[in-house]
Parts: C-alpha cells; sequence; structure tokens
C-alpha cells in the first residue's frame, strides 16, 4: 500500500468517534514501516496492550479500525489460525473485537475475528517475517493471489463493522 500519514490513518477511523480517533495512539515511525509490503498497518497501543488498531486502503479510501483484544489469557488461542491471513503463527493468534459503525456500534454491537497477535499477517504472507514451523500452509498459489485473498478477508471484516 501507499505510504499514510498520521493525519491520514485519524480521519480514517470507522468506528471510533472523531475525539477517539484524535487521541488514540497512531506509531511515531510511520515513515519507517515497509509499506511497500503491508496490505494493512496494524500496531497496539503502547500504553494499553489490550488496543490495537490498523489502517488500510480499500477502493482507494484509507479505512481504519479500532479493535479491543479482550484478556489475552483467555482470548488467545496459542496454535490458532488468522482469518485474514490464514497463518498460524508460533506467536499465536488474538481475538480482536471492534465496535460496529454507526449506530450498532453505540448500542454496544461488536464483531470480532482472530488475527495474528502481532498484527504482522503482511509479512508473513510475503515470507518477510517468519511465523515458525509449519504456520504457513502449503499451497501453490501465487503470492499475488495470497495477497488478494488477505486483502479479500480484510475487507469482508471490515464490511462486518460496517454493516
Ligand atoms: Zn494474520
Amino acid at each position: 500500500m501507499e505510504p499514510l500519514t498520521e493525519q491520514q490513518i485519524r480521519a480514517a477511523f470507522l468506528n471510533c468517534t472523531k475525539g477517539e480517533a484524535k487521541r488514540l495512539s497512531v506509531p511515531r515511525d510511520l515513515a519507517d514501516r515497509p509499506w511497500a509490503d503491508l496490505d494493512y498497518l496494524g500496531w497496539r497501543d503502547p500504553q494499553a496492550p489490550d488496543r490495537a488498531y490498523l489502517v488500510t486502503v480499500l477502493d482507494g479510501r484509507p479505512t481504519a479500525l479500532a479493535l479491543r483484544c479482550p484478556s489475552p489469557t483467555a482470548a488467545q488461542r496459542p496454535r490458532g489460525m488468522c482469518s485474514i491471513c490464514l497463518t498460524t503463527p508460533a506467536g499465536g493468534v488474538s481475538l480482536m473485537v471492534a465496535r460496529r459503525a454507526g449506530r450498532p456500534g453505540q448500542q454496544g454491537n461488536t464483531v470480532g475475528t482472530y488475527v495474528c497477535s502481532d498484527l504482522a499477517c503482511s509479512l508473513y504472507v510475503r515470507g518477510r517475517k517468519d511465523a515458525g514451523p509449519g504456520a504457513r500452509l502449503q499451497e501453490s498459489l501465487t503470492l499475488e493471489k495470497k495477497v488478494q485473498r488477505t486483502v479479500a478477508h480484510l475487507a469482508a471484516f471490515v464490511a462486518r463493522v460496517t454493516a
């Protein structure tokens, strides 16, 4: 994806208030992120590790989600499979819960999915980060197809948040 600025990222949140989007933690090292190898940028709040965020570009528009990862002990499945990139990373997957956009979210509705705990899906798909032995399926798909599939899973999750 193309690099995004802090301002673009803060403006892209679908499921939190403008005030929350203004205050939430955005990485300071945006310029050093490997954007060309990312389908989305994901990060955790260093002050509140149960809060995670991700930003991607869908249909040409920056799109960001605020996520909660409820109690790691209960929610973390040590060798579960990530629903976004289909990796079973040695670092585990976490249940990431998003408040739904708009009125359903105000009424407390959420949707959740299991995602690589370190939010490094893009790097696992590209073999840029080692996910551990047996973490990736042996597939004859091209990298391009794997990337397309990852983006499709992410878009489907975003669609559940905005539905
Ligand atoms: Zn993943």
